[in-house]
């Protein structure tokens, strides 16, 4: 039986690109894009987002803010409200990134309140969860992901809203090249998914994108996308080359 789940595949392009490279690169890539394939997000530094905003005539890509604050507007220097996020034309926001957890101290009670910020501003939030190589090695995998879930999942459930995707992003194979084999993405896939159930009901779980993040490349997509848990990618280095992110958002199959 085939997937209830529409493929969703998002491009972080993290601290890449200029406003003349973005033009430029959504030249060739909303063209190419087809219209019965998989959603499509893009989630562009700041700076870009206008640019990024102007995307073509059908609105096939969406757009998202990297990251947000929980408060609505304030003195907080240096950081972006879910309000400036929608009126720059974004629908999405990623929450709890590992590169915001690690570089910005981020704690599963600020990811939280993240999650409920988005949510409250109509954006939809793609949250992100991990684990560390030494968590990993410390067999310690499970542990985290429940961890990071329940806190990220329950703000959403807690604010009655069951718009969110969740992306599982192994934190040693974000731009490292080494990527988790399809099995060990499974594996980790059918637990969140399973305790998705637990925490948001079984149809919540059955409807939710679990997108796998992680040097995916257009070498490796075809195999992970096999696995049935497995409902599109959340892509960095590989989403700035829009022929490969072409290729691997192909590889979603619709
Ligand atoms: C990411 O930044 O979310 C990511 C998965 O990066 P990369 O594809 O470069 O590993």
């Amino acid at each position: 039986m085939s997937s209830p789940r529409r493929p969703l595949v998002g491009g972080n392009w993290k601290m890449h690109l200029t406003v003349v490279e973005t033009t430029a690169y959504l030249a060739r890539f909303v063209p190419a894009l087809e219209s019965d394939g998989p959603e499509v997000v893009l989630f562009p530094g700041f700076t870009l987002l206008p640019a990024a905003r102007e995307l073509g005539p059908d609105g096939s890509v969406a757009i998202g803010g990297q990251d947000l604050h929980p408060e609505p507007r304030g003195a907080h220097t240096g950081d972006v409200s879910g309000p400036q996020l929608v009126d720059v034309g974004c629908s999405w926001v990623l929450c709890g990134h590992s590169e915001r957890r690690h570089d910005h101290g981020e704690s599963d009670d600020l990811v939280a309140a993240k999650v409920a910020a988005a949510t409250a501003h109509g954006l939809t939030p793609m949250i992100c969860v991990g684990e560390t190589a030494d968590e990993r090695a410390a067999d310690r995998t499970l542990e985290v992901l429940d961890r990071q879930l329940r806190a990220a999942v329950g703000a959403a459930v807690g604010a009655g809203v069951d718009r969110y995707a969740l992306a599982y992003e192994p934190v040693w194979a974000i731009g490292t090249g080494l990527t988790a084999t399809p099995q060990i993405a499974q594996d980790a896939h059918r637990f969140l998914r399973r305790l998705l159930a637990e925490v948001a009901g079984e149809t919540r779980a059955e409807s939710c994108r679990i997108l796998y993040g992680g040097s995916v490349n257009p070498g490796n997509a075809a195999d992970l996308i096999s696995q049935p848990d497995l409902d599109g990618f959340l892509v960095g280095g590989a989403s700035l080359d829009p022929e490969k992110f072409l290729t691997i958002i192909r590889a979603c199959g619709s």
